[in-house]
């Protein structure tokens, strides 16, 4: 059914084959409209459905090139937390933590029971002059808590990196053309 726009109000309704060439009024603004014949109404029609197509293809095209800017965008905010994320768990990696808490532990048990008596109550003078806590950590403890801080954040990098690739996974397959469009 072949639509025509009103010379008075503007707005396209359907008109019947039919009705071609005879007067009807706009379903709109009520005007009495004279119809043109059969021919000028299929080629107004088709002129109107084609500037439309051409309309909804070039909006298409925006968002295509649009979902395509922030495909790259994530790709490469993907690749950049990868590299970050993989400097720091490589760095992390490298270091090597020269003991651990159970190691100590043994050292003491082994060391204490070999002390003199003299040299014992010395050393709780100490604990007491200091404070039982300490205010530095043992250096191994030192060295394993930086190892855990570059392996944390080489983990949460190599996270953000796979979440904005999932996400660059995502915009590229919504935006990518159908078969229709190509
Ligand atoms: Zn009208």
């Amino acid at each position: 059914m072949p639509a025509f726009p009103c010379p008075s109000c503007g707005t396209s309704f359907n008109v019947a084959a039919s009705q071609a060439g005879s007067q009807t009024n706009c379903p709109h603004c009520g005007q009495t409209v004279n119809l043109p014949k059969l021919g000028e109404l299929r080629r107004l029609d088709a002129t109107a459905s084609e500037s439309g197509a051409v309309a909804a293809s070039l909006s298409q095209a925006g968002s295509l090139s649009g979902s395509r800017v922030a495909f790259v965008a994530c790709f490469f905010v993907a690749a950049i937390a990868a590299i970050l994320g993989g400097f720091c768990l490589i760095r992390g990696w490298a270091i090597t933590v020269p003991g651990s808490t159970a190691d100590h532990i043994v050292e003491i048990e082994t060391y204490y029971p070999e002390l003199p008596a003299a040299q014992l109550v010395r050393e709780w003078q100490q604990i007491e002059s200091f404070s039982e806590e300490l205010a530095m950590p043992y250096p191994y403890r030192q060295i394993a808590d930086e190892r855990s801080a570059w392996l944390r954040k080489g983990m949460l990098g190599m996270l953000a990196a796979a979440i904005v690739a999932g996400l660059a996974a995502v915009i590229g397959v919504v935006g990518r053309p159908t078969r229709a469009d190509a």
